[in-house]
């Protein structure tokens, strides 16, 4: 399986980076040694000095698909979870400046925390409308709502897809919504979608 990560969707965040705002999706790829499962630790990477949190709507994908029409698309997400693309920030700042890749700010291990529990497409009303926030030691930090999102989820498959081929399982985590910031050793994280509790962990 393969990781997608959807970078700028937001404009609040894009705005709170200074980024352009993109005319098409733009992703990155996490490898699957990325992912933390089961609410277990972060451990803080002793590269860097300024990890960021960005709590993300996570999509799996039901089935394999390539070159996959905007009207079709929201038939290959299975389930919705919630996820955090930790993100060491003052590695990326450098990769940026200097135009290199971004995989050692973006791909290390446990970079790719992921929710246990994913929620049937078929159980959300709206794909348009979800809401979603971030708790950072008990207090709210991140809200979202896939409505505010530049691209919607049938443009970023349809986009994605051209490009390669989406298999069973995939993930694609769809962006960040305005109030990144850094983590510190004995912090706690909780995330949720609309009331539900889909993440709770700590670093360390
Ligand atoms: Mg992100």
């Amino acid at each position: 399986m393969k990781i997608i990560c959807i970078g700028r969707n937001y404009l609040d965040h894009a705005k709170e980076l200074n980024s352009a705002i993109p005319k098409e999706p733009v992703f990155f790829l996490k490898p699957d040694s990325a992912l933390l499962i089961r609410n277990r630790p972060f451990y803080y990477p002793e590269f860097s000095h300024d990890v960021h949190y960005e709590v993300e709507l996570v999509l799996k994908i039901k089935r394999v698909g390539k070159n996959i029409l905007e009207e079709n698309a929201n038939t290959y997400i299975d389930s919705i979870g919630l996820g955090i693309d930790f993100t060491a920030r003052d590695i990326q700042r450098q990769c940026i400046k200097e135009g290199l890749p971004w995989e050692v700010a973006k791909a290390f291990d446990r970079s790719a925390v992921i929710s246990d529990d994913f929620i049937p497409r078929e159980n959300f009303s709206n794909l348009g409308k979800i809401e979603f926030h971030l708790n950072l030691n008990g207090i709210t930090v991140q809200k979202g709502n896939s409505r505010d999102m530049i691209f919607n989820f049938a443009k970023l498959i349809e986009h994605v897809s051209r490009f390669m081929t989406l298999k069973m399982g995939d993930l694609i985590y769809t962006g960040t919504p305005a109030g990144v910031g850094p983590v510190k050793i004995g912090d706690r994280l909780e995330g949720f979608i609309g009331a539900e509790k889909l993440l709770d962990f700590k670093v360390k």
